[in-house]
């Protein structure tokens, strides 16, 4: 992970000033550093009886759907408003850098499935902790979350319940 956390590129000022963007397109770029992030991001999950991946727009599409497929199982894209064409369950939050809101289609999980979250970054937890909540709406079970990087300094873990929290790299 140290070699991989080398290849993440910071990006002052962006998308608002004072945020500094850990932008992971160098990594997934790389064929060895995606394979090993899928495979660490899926490990600790691996006995948790998951029966679906819930990934929040976009990045934690491309992450999502990696760990669905390691893990076995399918993959629920949380998205961004008036995206997803049927019926929707949505949560508000707040970002690091400001509003927006998440849809996830009412039939997409079920009070029988473990859910697994998957995104790129932990930062205030605001995605996280909507995500939960959304996923939550069907009454389906939040078995763990995954994220390739934790800004711990923004104390986000404390927005999710303490148990299965998994990050790979931390800043
Ligand atoms: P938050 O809701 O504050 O935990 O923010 C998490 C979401 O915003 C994730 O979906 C990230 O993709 C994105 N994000 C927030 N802060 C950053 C950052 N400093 N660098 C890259 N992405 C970020």
């Amino acid at each position: 992970m140290q070699q991989i956390k080398t290849q993440i590129r910071d990006i002052p000022d962006f998308p608002a000033p004072g945020i500094v963007f850990k932008d992971l397109t160098p990594v997934i770029r790389d064929a060895n550093s995606l394979r090993r992030i899928t495979r660490k991001l899926a490990e600790p999950f691996q006995q948790s009886k998951i029966t679906a991946v819930a990934g929040m727009e976009a990045r934690g599409f491309i992450f999502g759907a990696l760990v669905a497929q390691e893990l076995g199982v399918g993959f629920v894209p949380l998205r961004k408003p008036g995206k997803l064409p049927s019926d929707t369950h949505s949560v508000a939050y707040e970002l690091e850098y400001g509003k927006t809101m998440l849809e996830m289609h009412t039939d997409a999980v079920t009070v029988k499935d473990r859910v697994l979250l998957v995104d790129d970054v932990l930062a205030t937890g605001g995605t996280a902790a909507a995500s939960y909540e959304l996923v939550g709406k069907s009454n389906a079970e939040i078995a763990g979350c995954a994220f390739v990087i934790e800004l711990d300094f923004l104390n986000g873990r404390k927005q999710l319940p303490p148990q299965n929290v998994h990050s790979l790299i931390h800043f």
